[in-house]
Formats: C-alpha cells, sequence, structure tokens
C-alpha cells in the first residue's frame, strides 16, 4: 500500500509479539473481521478492518472475513453485498476466507448438545423478562430458576424438542449452568440458544433455535484458528464467558483482545441510529455522501488510501475517546491533494464577454494537470471571447480587502490572461455581463512589463464549458455528540449539510471522467463524478474544501 504511514506499536501488537516469544501460537497470526449483516460499514468498522486485516499483513498471517448472521430477524443479503463490496474497496482480501456464522450452526448444536451431557447447560422455561429479573443487579447475586436442575436426560429431550420446533417463540431457551452468584453478571448462566421461528437468509427454515453472540462467537473463532480476536471495549466483561465455554468444551482457544471503539465528532456511529436516518429519510440511503457509512465516503469521493491512512493515525487504545472530524478530512484532503488532478469550474456563473477578442476567437492553453504530481502531464484548455466567472469573484463596489475583479482593475485569469474589466452590464439593479479586455501580451498569465497584478481567478468558456449539478456537502450534525445532547439525536441534523447547485459550468475536460474519478476544481475543492451521473447529465459532488481546519481544531485542544 505504497507511501502510507507506518502503523506503530501499540500494545494489540505488544500481546502478538508476546506471544511470538512464548510460542502460544507457534508464531501463528490469524485474525478476523465479524460484522453482522444488519446495516451498512461505517468508519468504526473502517478501523476495525485495518487493524485485523493490517495486524494479519504485517505478521505475514491471514485474516478472515466472517459474517456474524446469528440474528435472522435482523439480517439482509442486501447487506452481506455491500460488506463484501466495502471491505474489499478499502483495499483488503480475505482470499478464500469468506465465512458465515451460520455455516457452523450444525457444529455449535453438536457442542451445546456436548455441554448438556456433561451438566453444564440446562432448558429453562421462564421467560425472558424473568430470567432477566432473576439475574440480580451488579451489588446482589441473581436468583436460580427453578428449572436448573433438571437431569440431563431432560435437558436432551426438551432441547430436540427445541430443535424440532415443537415450542412456540420465547417459551424456552438453553442456557449454561455456571454461578448465579457470580460477580460478574455476564457469567449468571447465559443464555446460549432462543427459540425463533424465523427464516434466515443463509438456512433458510433450517433452524428454529439460534445461538446467542456469546456462544456462537468463541466457536467461531476456535473453528476458523483465529489467534486473536480482537473486539471492542465493551466486550471486556464478555471475555470470562469466552474463555469459559472454550475451556469447558476443552477446544482449541483463541485469545480474545479489546481496544477502543472509534468515535467521531459531528456524527452517529451505531448503525441503529445510522438505520433511523436512512428509514426516516433523513438522508438519500445508505450511501448519501452525507454518511458515515463507508459507500457514503465512496460516493462523496473519500480516497480508500486516506481512510486507511487515517485508521494508522488514530491507533488503537484501552480508553474509549472521540477523534475530531477534522483529522479525517485532513487525512482526505493530504491524500486528494497529492493525486488529484485540477479542472476549473463555475459553481455560480457570471457571463464576461471580451471585446478586444473576434466572436470566433478560440485559443486552446496548454495547463499543468497537477503541479504536485509532474507525471499527471497537461492538457488544453480553450479560452474565447465569452467566458463564465465566479459570481463571488467580481465586486461592483468593493471594500479595500477585495482584490479581485471590480470596474477598472486587472486580474489574472488562471493558466490564460490578465484581464479588465471595462464595463458592467445590468438589468434590474443586477449584474447580468461584464465587459472586459484582455493582455494579448499577457498569454500564459503574466505581463511582459512583468507588472503584478493581486489576484487569480477561475473560469471557463462559454462555448466549450459543460452544464453540471454540482452537490456540496458540509457536516450532518451541527453538534459535535449528537447523541450526547437533549431530546432526539434527529434534531441536530445540519439543514445546511446539502447544497445542490444547478447550472453550473465547467470546463470540457471534466466530461471526460468516468464516476468515482476524483479530482480539484481550482480554488473550489476537491470533487468526484457522482454515479446518478448519465449521459448528457453531469453531476458532481464536492468530496471537500481546500480549506484544513484540522491545525485550528489541534490548537484548540492544547
Ligand atoms: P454498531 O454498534 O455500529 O451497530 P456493531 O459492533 O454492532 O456496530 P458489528 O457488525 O458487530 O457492529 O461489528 C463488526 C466489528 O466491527 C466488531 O468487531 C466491532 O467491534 C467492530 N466495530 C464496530 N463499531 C466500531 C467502532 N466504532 N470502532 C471500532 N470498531 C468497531
Ligand atoms: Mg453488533
Amino acid at each position: 500500500m505504497g507511501d502510507e504511514e507506518k502503523t506503530g506499536r501499540d500494545f494489540i501488537r505488544e500481546i502478538i509479539d508476546e506471544h511470538d516469544r512464548t510460542g502460544r501460537f507457534q508464531g501463528r497470526v490469524h485474525t478476523r473481521f465479524p460484522p453482522e449483516p444488519n446495516g451498512y460499514l461505517h468508519i468504526g468498522h473502517a478501523k476495525s478492518i485495518c487493524l485485523n486485516f493490517g495486524i494479519a499483513s504485517e505478521y505475514r498471517g491471514k485474516c478472515n472475513l466472517r459474517f456474524d448472521d446469528t440474528n435472522p430477524t435482523k439480517e439482509e443479503e442486501e447487506y452481506v453485498n455491500s460488506i463484501i463490496e466495502d471491505v474489499r474497496w478499502l483495499g483488503f482480501d480475505w482470499e478464500d476466507r469468506l465465512f458465515f456464522s451460520s455455516d457452523y450452526f450444525g457444529m455449535m448444536h453438536d457442542r451445546a448438545v456436548d455441554l448438556i451431557k456433561k451438566g453444564e447447560a440446562y432448558v429453562d422455561d421462564l421467560d425472558a423478562a424473568t430470567i432477566s429479573e432473576y439475574r440480580g443487579t451488579l451489588t446482589t447475586p441473581g436468583r436460580e430458576s427453578p428449572y436448573r436442575n433438571r437431569t440431563v436426560e431432560e435437558n436432551l429431550d426438551l432441547f430436540a424438542r427445541m430443535r424440532a420446533g415443537e415450542f412456540n417463540d420465547g417459551d424456552k431457551v438453553l442456557r449454561a449452568k455456571i454461578d448465579m452468584g457470580h460477580p460478574n453478571m455476564n457469567m449468571r448462566d447465559p443464555v446460549m440458544y432462543r427459540i425463533l421461528h424465523a427464516r434466515h437468509h443463509n438456512t433458510g427454515d433450517e433452524w428454529c433455535i439460534y445461538p446467542m453472540y456469546d456462544w456462537a462467537h468463541g466457536l467461531e473463532d476456535s473453528i476458523e484458528g483465529i489467534t486473536h480476536s480482537i473486539c471492542t471495549l465493551e466486550f471486556e466483561n464478555h471475555r470470562p464467558l469466552y474463555d469459559w465455554f472454550l475451556d469447558e468444551l476443552g477446544v482449541y482457544h483463541p485469545q480474545q483482545i479489546e481496544f477502543a471503539r472509534l468515535n467521531l465528532t459531528f456524527t452517529v456511529m451505531s448503525k441503529r441510529k445510522l438505520l433511523e436516518l436512512v428509514k426516516g429519510g433523513y438522508v438519500n440511503g445508505w450511501d448519501d455522501p452525507r454518511m458515515p457509512t463507508i459507500s457514503g465516503m465512496r460516493r462523496r469521493g473519500y480516497p480508500p488510501s486516506a481512510i486507511r491512512n487515517f485508521c494508522g493515525r488514530i491507533g488503537v487504545a484501552k480508553i474509549n475517546s472521540t477523534i475530531a472530524l477534522e483529522l479525517l478530512e485532513h487525512s482526505v484532503r493530504e491524500e486528494m491533494n497529492r493525486s488529484c488532478p485540477r479542472y476549473m469550474g463555475v459553481l455560480d456563473p457570471l457571463k464576461v464577454v471580451i471585446e478586444n477578442l473576434p466572436d470566433d476567437h478560440e485559443d486552446w492553453m496548454d495547463v499543468i494537470n497537477n503541479p504536485e504530481d509532474p507525471s499527471a502531464g497537461t492538457r488544453k484548455v480553450p479560452f474565447a471571447k465569452e467566458l463564465y466567472i465566479e459570481r463571488e469573484d467580481f465586486m461592483e463596489d468593493p471594500p479595500k480587502k477585495f482584490f479581485r475583479l471590480a470596474p477598472g482593475r486587472e486580474v489574472r485569469f488562471r493558466n490564460a490572461y490578465l484581464v479588465t474589466c471595462t464595463d458592467v452590464m445590468k438589468e434590474g439593479g443586477e449584474v447580468k455581463e461584464l465587459i472586459c479586455r484582455v493582455d494579448p501580451d499577457s498569454r500564459g498569465g503574466d505581463a511582459p512589463d512583468g507588472r503584478k497584478v493581486r489576484s487569480t481567478i477561475h473560469w471557463v468558456s462559454a462555448k466549450h464549458a459543460l452544464d453540471a449539478e454540482i452537490r456540496l456537502y458540509d457536516k450532518l450534525f451541527t453538534v459535535e455528540d449528537p447523541m450526547g445532547e437533549e431530546g432526539e439525536f434527529t434534531e441536530y441534523l445540519n439543514p445546511g449539510s446539502l447544497v445542490v447547485k444547478k447550472g453550473c459550468r465547467v470546463e470540457p475536460a471534466v466530461g471526460g471522467l468516468n464516476t468515482g474519478d476524483r479530482f480539484q476544481f481550482e480554488r473550489l475543492g476537491y470533487f468526484t463524478i457522482d454515479p446518478d451521473t448519465k449521459e448528457g447529465d453531469l453531476i458532481v459532488n464536492r468530496t471537500i474544501t481546500l480549506k484544513d481546519t484540522w491545525a485550528k481544531v489541534q490548537q484548540q485542544n492544547v
């Protein structure tokens, strides 16, 4: 992955180094990324993906992509496909190791029977509310279920009948028999299986009992020979249970390691909340460019390398914290500045007529594509009698600090000529058109006598320009922590997060770009071609403005 920053050492890599020294896994490193297909991946998942796949590649190990599809009611094929696309787009490869938890349902069932036979699991008839009540609290011990001491034979029979579909949803569960007085609530006879007469996207109607996460996850890791099962901090209290199941079964035992999840300012990151935004029509789907989803960021124009760099930069820690959105944007700018060719486009066109050029004048200027990258070459940009400039680059009665175009003033038209405004045409008080003159000896943008102008502006040739719709984006929320505010988080959506500009004019070369191509419009920011673009209907997204606000945010935080 080229010249990306080297990932530093962190506590996870130290644990792996220690395992290498002690030979715990015979020097093997095998991780997995285990998404639940109940939504699209977001930037938080990107952190986990970069960590798991990154560690595997650094240690010449492997990383599996495993769908944690144990809940048939919330999971959909659409999510599976989007996740596959997103992980691949981020630049990672699981080779032939694409797995589904549901592939292991048979094995999980058999291991559960093993635990029943050992007297370590039982069928409970209590309903969910009572089980929860009997669990006790952090300060008071739980109470044992009256069904806890069923015989092994009875449990085997009941579990088989649960599996066979003899009971209704919620009638019975299978629980591990551990300790109702355990100080760790997760160890108070956790539920292993519940009855759910629901169709599964992968196994269809084969099962009507489904395993719970804690029971399933360690087994999946064990079956796949995972060495380091990396998860987020909220599972720290589940580790004793992860270990208990594997130890009681006497099967291969990976090491679970927890790290702090990524939180970003000005956004929400839970799939449940993102689903709410989609379902409520607050955004235009999961891949809306304002969403913190990977598909949204792709559509917005974020390069995958920028996301990987960002994930490397934030590192991994044991303490939850919130990262400034500006750091992610900084990574995007840095990458796009390096790699994007530059074009000219006008968001809000104001017509300019060059009075000292003939009507059919056409002069194709040689323009450097990317000053940061000489290998990007040059292109031809047409200059003609009628041009468009940005309306805000002209003021009829400019204040002192305004150096751009004004009556009688000369500015540089980027990559072209020095141009002076000689007259202003108005209609109903509004400026309709500017009459200007070029200095014919300034071709390329510099005067032969070396006189200086204070400003350089962008432009396009009116007859050559293409029409475009340009979509401008801003933060999705107006507050840093929408979940931390009073009321509904949707009350804090930014009404200005999407501004659609129609009738923009862009130089003809932009018409040759493809969906997803990234580029800079001089002075306006970085952009990409939106997939809504059709023949003759150019739709462009602004990925981000040019102005980097990361340094300012850093200063505020010291
Ligand atoms: P969410 O809370 O957004 O619904 P989740 O944890 O339920 O996320 P999963 O599909 O279970 O989503 O997550 C797959 C993997 O990604 C897990 O290992 C999880 O720990 C990790 N992950 C999820 N969110 C983040 C985050 N914000 N930062 C880092 N890792 C995350
Ligand atoms: Mg989850």
